[in-house]
């Protein structure tokens, strides 16, 4: 990626925990981490490595080791970038490293300990004093959410359903960036009311963990602050700006191997560390600037991180480490990582005016809800005058909201008693007819139930009024300041005194770069001590070179191996899944019917926004209710569906072929005709065949029951089919 005028890259600090209690009875090996904080370096002892093997060394942009204060770390190294958010950029703040190495210690810390609170609490602190402190022209409005992504699914953590709420959806806006959608967002007025919405998150990702095996480790959580500022410009309008911060605590980034987790586990863990190799690939391809896809699609993760890496933000990764020499291998691939994430380009830039500031919505409905009571008070305010028989002349807003307030609740209280004094006057008039009294009584009534309806009407507009402008933090003005001046002169100087300290690194830094690359440049020798001095130190600059390849020839081994590694693992990830695909396979090819298949195959569609596989609807939504409604096509002109055969039969009228049920397809009677052979003298059984009685027409009923069994001799006299019956009784007659 170019880098342009506006750009700048990540800030990557490393932070090294003490030894814990377990890996100090371990035994007498000692820390493997050891920090320059002059240079802001790392040098990595490699355990196993013999004495000759140079120690690994990275610079970075601050270190903090294991006697480091919570308050160094962020007056040096998270304040800049908070104070960028006051000033409308965007911000991220993540911890990167293995699990146990001081991730959630370094975002959270111990809330009761002052001295141990981590960035998370200090933000607070600083945002609203921040607010506290600032002109009193300005207006604040800040938002916190909090979410977590488990098993590549976006949670809301301040969800009151949070544990079967389904996974939130991710969407894109082209002018904020990619957004969580309905993601819970509370309104914060002040430093406690922040911290509340912090622990209610949390408490639901501690429910999460009791449920879930390690829940909390394997999940990434995300606090994200909103802080938009509205300030009068030059122009004399009202300018907003907003700062969007995301504060992430990352899920542990050990290796698989290292977890020891097979089976279903295993899979959880593949789709963890899908996350992290995700950001790992992004990082890489931004790093590298040469490719020119950057992966963010590829997880949930790297899509929400999508502007803090290589985008509109400002970004600070700190990457945790242990000392323990037993994990070398993983605070190596840490250092590689966040060595890496120093190459990104950022391009932050104000958010000034964006369409979507909830300020701007908030200060119109205020500005509405001001002019609706503004204007009940003058009525109200009006009709005392014309009550107390005054020209009222002043303005409004000449007066105070509470000298208006105080004005109309006498009007309301003179005008109720002027209506009970009229009411009193009416019940005494003697000379007033009964239904008068009524009337006008019941009018007075109507009058001061009005007038109570109007009072109320404006005491819940007020309520609104006051409510909706209460979420407004007016600089300087909401939140009360508690530290003295000489607590702030001391604040003063502790930042000044960070700031100074990060320069001088910074210098120390360059002065290092340029030592190694300046070469003697006098080759003129006035004597041949000299000239001895002169060799000396191009072969001292040589051995340097020298060693410094061997470090890089290392490096590349470690590299080689470290690919290696990973894929090995990834290997071994993608044969589980193959295994798992091939037994989905095959109960699909033995268990579900070729036709079930392919109606699921047809209604399966890709979603590229969520990227996966979805169903689409038996119905299309759209056409859903026009389908409903047409009838179907045997219908038309119909009450109901209708058979051909019954049309056809309607058609004909009572004729005798279609008198039948249209049950069963009648085939030609091929026999042929036999009523000649017929003769009732000789029917010695008449009754034997109530059927044929009299009725010798009826023999086409005897002909088509024949027809209907197809073998009328295979069916025995016991049926109880009067067709039948009479079949049976035809055919001797014919032989006869
Ligand atoms: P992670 O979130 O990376 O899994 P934790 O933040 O939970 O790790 O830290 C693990 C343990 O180490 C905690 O008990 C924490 O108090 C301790 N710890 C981490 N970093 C430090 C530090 N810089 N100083 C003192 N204790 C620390
Ligand atoms: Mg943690």
């Amino acid at each position: 990626m170019s880098k342009n005028k506006s750009s700048e890259s990540v800030k990557v600090v490393v932070r090294c925990r003490p030894l814990n209690r377990r890996e100090e009875s371990n035994g007498p090996a000692g820390s493997i981490v050891k920090m320059d904080i002059r240079l802001g370096q790392v040098i990595l002892r490699n355990p196993r490595a013999t004495a000759s093997e140079p120690q690994k060394t990275f610079t970075f942009d601050a270190v903090y080791d294991a006697n480091s204060k919570q308050r160094d770390l962020y007056d040096e190294s998270v304040r800049p970038l908070i104070d960028s958010v006051l000033a409308g950029f965007n911000g991220t703040i993540f911890a990167y490293g293995q699990t146990g190495t001081g991730k959630t210690y370094t975002m959270m810390g111990a809330w009761m300990d002052p001295e141990k609170r981590g960035v998370i609490p200090n933000a607070f602190d600083h945002i609203f004093t921040h607010i506290s402190r600032s002109q009193s022209d300005r207006q604040y409005l800040v938002r916190a959410s909090y979410l977590e992504i488990y098993l590549e699914e976006v949670r809301d953590l301040l969800d009151p359903n949070h544990g079967n709420a389904r996974a939130l959806e991710l969407r894109e806006n082209p002018d904020s960036g990619v957004y969580v959608r309905d993601l819970t967002s509370c309104v914060c007025k002040s430093i406690k009311e922040i911290e509340e919405v912090m622990n209610v998150g949390n408490q639901a990702r501690a429910v999460g963990a009791t449920d879930m095996n390690e829940h909390s480790s394997r999940s990434h959580a995300l606090f994200l602050i909103t802080v938009e500022c509205s300030q009068p410009g030059p122009d004399g309008r009202k300018h907003i700006r907003v700062g969007r911060l995301n504060l992430v605590d990352l899920a542990g980034s050990e290796r698989q191997a290292k977890t020891g987790v097979q089976g279903e586990r295993l899979k959880e863990a593949a789709k963890i560390n899908l996350s992290l190799s995700a950001l790992g690939n992004v990082i890489s391809a931004l790093a590298d600037g040469r490719s020119s896809h950057v992966p963010y699609r590829d997880s949930k993760l790297t899509r929400l991180l999508q502007d803090s890496l290589g985008g509109n933000a400002k970004t600070v990764m700190v990457a945790t480490l242990g000392p323990s020499p037993q994990h070398y291998d993983e605070t190596l691939t840490t250092l590689r990582y966040a060595n890496r994430a120093k190459n990104i380009q950022n391009q932050p830039r104000v958010n000034e005016d964006p369409k979507d500031a909830l300020l701007r919505e908030f200060q119109l409905e205020i500005a509405r809800l001001r002019a609706q009571l503004h204007h009940r008070k003058w009525r109200s305010k009006q009709k005392k005058e014309q009550v107390d028989g005054e020209d009222w002349e002043g303005d409004v807003d000449e007066e105070t909201d509470g000298e208006e307030e105080k004005a109309v609740e006498e009007y309301v209280k003179l005008e109720e008693q002027r209506l009970e004094r009229e009411k009193q006057d009416i019940r005494e008039d003697q000379f007033m007819l009964a239904d008068e009294k009524q009337r006008l009584l019941g009018e007075k009534e109507r009058m001061m139930g009005d007038l109570r309806k109007e009072q109320e009407a404006t005491e819940q507009l007020t309520a609104k009024y006051k409510a909706m402008e209460s979420k407004l933090l007016v600089g300087g003005k909401n939140i009360m300041d508690h530290t003295n001046e000489q607590q702030k002169m001391l604040e003063m100087k502790r930042h000044e005194i960070a700031e100074q300290s990060s320069s001088e690194r910074e210098i120390q830094q360059q002065m290092l770069v340029q030592d190694e690359e300046t070469v003697e440049l006098r080759e003129t020798f006035t004597s041949l001590q000299q000239e001895v001095e002169a060799k000396t130190k191009k072969l001292k600059k040589y051995l340097k070179l020298y060693a410094k390849l061997q470090c890089i020839k290392a490096e590349i081994q470690d590299v080689n191996d470290e690919h290696v590694r990973s894929r090995q693992e990834l290997e071994q990830t993608q044969n589980e899944l193959t295994r798992e695909l091939k037994f989905k396979y095959l109960i699909i090819e033995n268990f579900i019917p070729p036709e079930e298949k392919n109606k699921i195959m047809s209604r399966l569609n890709f979603d590229t926004e969520e990227d996966q596989w979805k169903f689409q609807p038996l119905v299309p939504a759209e056409s859903k209710s026009s389908q409903m409604k047409k009838r179907p096509a045997s219908a038309v002109g119909y009450k109901r569906p209708i058979s051909q055969y019954a049309r056809v039969a309607i058609a004909m009228g009572p004729h005798s072929r279609y008198r039948a049920e249209n049950i069963m397809f009648l085939e030609l009677d091929m026999t042929p005709p036999n009523t000649a052979s017929l003769d009732r003298s000789t029917d010695s059984e008449p009754n034997q065949s109530p059927s044929l009685d009299g009725s010798p027409t009826k023999e086409g009923g005897v002909r088509k029951s024949r027809s209907w069994c197809q073998t009328p001799k295979s069916i025995t006299s016991s049926s109880s089919n009067v067709s039948l019956a009479a079949c049976h009784t035809a055919t001797p007659m014919t032989a006869q």
